[in-house]
């Protein structure tokens, strides 16, 4: 068996040099804060989704913040989302002093079951955030359609997402708000960043608002010749606008995203090929049968035995592979416990899976050669 010599981690980012040419030119430009790049990733990104508005953030937790603020959700409110996600959806949530309420994941795709939106649904629900998990879409059609009939919004945790696509039509082309992340573990990076994408204008110009201390005029437009000094502030805003440092590496990203993602397809697709066999150790992501592309953002695995879970990462760790266990439940974290009376047992599925889970290396720069030390040593554990 092949050796390796580098520590093969779950993901990197692939920079390319034109990307790194750009934040050099944006450094020596004179002007490294929200300026043109951020309106020309805007504009790209505006066009890669159907022309719907794109609004930057610093991350996609300051955006999924916002859109709950734009949508109106405030203290007493319950929104409903997965507890199989990074802890940030439901932080938002919590943070605006509204509910997560959870609802359980199905065991074999991971993603939330449509299923049981419906019975966790009251009087004080106003949105449902469902999270694309690792890149495969959530039975959208059904989500919408019950937030159809019981008038809710759908803010879709996209930060998986970027390239993903549901019966045809990519993720963030259509629906209500979608919120995808830039960090560098993501599909496509800006360093860090993110952006919400939606279609009503007040609410755009709430984000807008949201993002840069709730001035009603651009921080570019001030300082440029054609700039007017003078300002109001209709709202107490945040400060997450993003940076033309992070949009020129976003920019380049962007365009090159399409092609990354046919590479983590590719990658996905050998580890599905090279594990066809392990049905009995481990389960694979499940495959809807409905029609979807699949971002390729995250290849989880989740192992039959629970027990051999933390003993799989550690073999792995001593193998110079890294492999984490994503995610943790939720609700199982002590302020959720505390705070809203969750406890062990609630959302067995979610459990079942947060004990069993790991994601293994994917990315770009793996190499094939990589990849397949990496299936010898999964393989090997179990053998
Ligand atoms: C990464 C991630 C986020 C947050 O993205 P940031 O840009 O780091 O704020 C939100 N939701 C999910 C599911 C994520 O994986």
């Amino acid at each position: 068996m092949q050796e390796i010599k580098k520590f093969l981690p779950l993901s990197r980012p692939t920079i390319s040099k034109e990307t790194i040419d750009e934040v050099v030119n944006v450094l020596k430009s004179g002007w490294l804060a929200t300026g043109p790049l951020t309106q020309k990733f805007e504009t790209e990104l505006s066009h890669y989704y159907a022309e719907r508005k794109v609004a930057c953030f610093t991350s996609a937790t300051a955006g999924l913040q916002a859109a709950l603020m734009a949508i109106g959700i405030k203290p007493g409110d319950e929104v409903i989302t997965t507890p199989m996600t990074f802890v940030c959806t439901a932080n938002v949530i919590a943070m605006l002093g509204a509910k997560p309420v959870f609802v359980d994941i199905d065991r074999n795709t991971f993603n939330i079951d449509e299923n049981k939106i419906e019975a966790a649904c009251t009087e004080k629900t106003k949105a449902i955030m469902p999270v694309h998990y690792a890149g495969l879409p959530v039975n959208l059609d059904v989500i919408y359609q019950i937030a159809k009939n019981k008038n809710l919004r759908v803010i879709e945790d996209a930060a998986h997402a970027v390239g993903s696509s549901y019966k045809g039509r990519k993720i963030g082309t259509f629906g209500d708000i979608q919120v995808f992340s830039f960090h560098p573990i993501k599909n496509m990076t800006s360093g860090e960043g993110g952006c919400v994408v939606l279609d009503n204008e007040n609410e755009y110009k709430t984000l807008g608002l949201q993002r840069f201390h709730g001035i009603d005029r651009s921080i570019w437009d001030r300082f440029s010749k054609k700039g007017n000094s003078s300002y109001d502030v209709v709202i107490p805003g945040f400060k997450s606008n993003m940076s033309d440092i992070q949009a020129a590496i976003g920019l380049h990203q962007l365009s090159e995203v399409e092609d990354m993602n046919a590479k983590r397809r590719h990658l996905a697709e050998r580890y599905r090929e090279a594990f066809a066999d392990m049905d009995d150790k481990f389960a694979m992501q499940a495959q809807p049968n409905y029609e979807y592309i699949h971002s390729g953002h995250l290849f989880p695995i989740c192992l039959r035995d629970g027990d051999k879970r933390d003993k799989l990462m550690s073999y792995l760790k001593e193998n110079m592979i890294g492999a984490l266990a994503y995610y943790a439940p939720v609700h199982l974290f002590s302020y959720y416990q505390k705070e809203f009376g969750y406890k062990k047992g609630d959302f067995p599925e979610t459990e079942y899976v947060g004990d069993r889970i790991i994601c293994l290396p994917l990315y770009v720069d793996l190499s094939e050669d990589e990849q397949d030390y990496v299936i010898d040593k999964v393989r090997d554990f179990f053998n």
